[in-house]
């Protein structure tokens, strides 16, 4: 597995990006979506030699994408179900997201505490068998852990009836770091990704799919691009987009809320992460050391609406609170939670017409009658394989010379933060980084700055509201912006960054 593709260096401004758009007839392959579907199949695309364009409708990662619980990973739960060839699938992406991203992709040791001789058995052999599929792609040896070795791994462990813990390995990462470095892969292998332009309808030709029409929200200027196929990845928006060509088609998706709680580092001391087996609703609860925090999570709430900025339910919160407390001698409060934040799975609707291949899939492939090429559901995982099926089948369609996937081994590009004092004493954000944002990784709002290019706001969103004004000053300075951008800048994020707090209101540089 050698990466073959380290060391480019990508600084084009969004003027040559949008000029590069513009300067192509008619595309080969257009991605409508740059969550980790649409960017993955945009870096396959153009990776194989097709010229690729991609539109974001807002930033890339906004969606679903950012939102995640940062694992990379088999998936213990499928193996329950009896789902082993999905879970070696990821297993295999896993090895290959360590391969070619190490410096945005880290092993992370897990200790599931038990309290019962039966659940340390059943918690033993079902990772001996997830480790077991791994077989040279893993990680570290599945090993039981007497009570004091749990305790010594996990201090803050409820000790009553405490029978031992099971070890295991998986991996975490950042998603929206991840996310700019396929938005600069695009780039590096000859295509384009272009965020704050959203697709505003498709073109047809002799009833097929030949283009589509975007809108610059940053300049308000309305596009046209042509191509010859078009790939729908846009998460839990992908029934809007086929709609555009089917205005009657029936949903794909039904999505699910999950959520997240970041608190402070030494609610978890010890060095690893911690899995709660069984949650009252049949779930699993994982405790997760996270860029110098601790993320909580998640739940599974279904939603009829997918709204840009989902909301965590106050019952939502309660219960990972709750769940938390059950295993915890210290457990947190509302008011130690910095940060909260909530994403949509695209889970796929249940269909009794879908044929069975795509039953035992998480993710579908689907072709309109007018060509329009949809894939939706899966996760960030298996994002790679994803994408090579989804181009795979574009080809199939399209009147394009056949070329093989290249992305098995193609390195991912690091997005190095620079530097610098700190913003907020508790927020490693320095002034060189937020310009770093601007030049080098396509952030045009401070929401990019402070939410995915830092994640600031998912970490504390009281000390990334406290230096919003700065953010946006020092962003202003780059971008050539005036006194009122910076005002308007500072209220919308104050707006959406209020979303991200548990607790009522405390005055900014708190
Ligand atoms: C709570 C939670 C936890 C998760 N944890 C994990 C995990 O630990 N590990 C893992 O592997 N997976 C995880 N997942 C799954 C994973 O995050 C998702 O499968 C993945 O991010 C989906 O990516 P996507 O690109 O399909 O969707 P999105 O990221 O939502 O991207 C779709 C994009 O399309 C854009 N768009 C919409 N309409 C338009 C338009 N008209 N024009 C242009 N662009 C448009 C949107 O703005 C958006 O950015 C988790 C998901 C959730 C919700």
């Amino acid at each position: 597995m050698a990466p073959d593709n380290a060391g480019l260096a990508v600084t084009r401004a969004r003027p040559d990006l949008l000029a590069s758009a513009q300067g192509v007839e008619c595309w080969d392959v257009l991605v409508i979506g740059g969550g980790a579907t649409g960017l993955g199949a945009a870096v396959d695309a153009a990776s194989r030699g097709y010229s690729t364009l991609l539109l974001e409708a807002h930033d890339f990662a906004k969606g679903t994408s950012s939102r995640s619980t940062k694992l990379i990973h088999g998936g213990v739960r499928y193996l329950a179900q009896g789902r082993v060839g999905l879970v070696r699938e990821a297993l295999v992406e896993r090895a290959r997201l360590l391969a070619n991203a190490p410096a945005l992709v880290q092993p992370l040791r897990f200790v599931v505490p038990v309290y019962s001789r039966w659940s340390q058995l059943k918690m033993r052999v079902g990772l001996a068998a997830y480790d077991l599929l791994a077989g040279r792609y893993g990680l570290g040896r599945v090993r039981g852990m007497s009570v004091a070795e749990t305790r010594a791994a996990l201090p803050n462990v409820r000790a009553e009836g405490l029978r031992g813990g099971v070890e295991y390995f998986d991996a975490q990462f950042d998603d929206a770091g991840l996310a700019i470095a396929l938005a600069q892969t695009v780039i590096a292998q000859g295509g384009t990704a272009l965020n704050y332009a959203a697709v505003t309808g498709l073109t047809l030709s002799e009833g097929r799919v030949a283009g589509v029409c975007a809108r610059d929200a940053i300049s308000g200027q309305d596009l046209m691009f042509k191509a010859r196929t078009v790939i729908n990845a846009a998460g839990v928006w992908v029934d809007d987009i086929r709609r555009m060509a089917e205005p009657d088609a029936p949903p794909m998706l039904a999505p699910s809320q999950g959520v997240h709680l970041v608190v402070d580092a030494d609610w978890l001391p010890g060095d690893g992460a911690m899995l709660v087996p069984e949650t009252s609703d049949g779930r699993v609860l994982f405790l997760i050391p996270w860029q110098g925090k601790v993320l909580l999570g998640t739940t599974d709430t279904p939603r009829q609406d997918s709204p840009l900025e989902p909301r965590a339910l106050e019952t939502e919160i309660d219960f990972i609170l709750r769940t938390a407390a059950d295993y915890l001698v210290r457990a947190p409060g509302r008011g130690d939670v910095r940060s909260v934040f909530a994403g949509l799975r695209p889970l796929i609707a249940a269909d009794p017409d879908a044929p069975r291949s795509e039953l035992s899939r998480e993710h579908v492939i689907r072709v309109s009658p007018q060509g329009l090429v949809t894939i939706a559901g899966g996760k960030w995982t298996t994002y790679r394989q994803m994408a090579e099926e989804v181009v795979d089948e574009v080809l199939k369609a399209a009147d394009l010379p056949p070329r093989t996937c290249r992305t098995q081994a193609l390195a991912l590009h690091s997005a190095w933060p620079e530097a610098g004092e700190a913003l907020h004493p508790r927020l490693d954000l320095s002034e060189a980084r937020v310009r770093h944002a601007v030049r080098t990784q396509f952030a045009l709002t401070v929401e990019d700055v402070l939410a995915r290019r830092h994640r600031a706001l998912f970490l504390d969103a009281a000390a990334a509201i406290a230096i919003v004004p700065e953010v946006a000053r020092i962003m202003a300075d780059e971008l050539d912006r005036d006194a009122a951008w910076i005002a308007a800048q500072v209220e919308a994020f104050i707006v959406t960054a209020e979303g991200y707090r548990c607790t009522p209101a405390t005055p900014p540089g708190a």
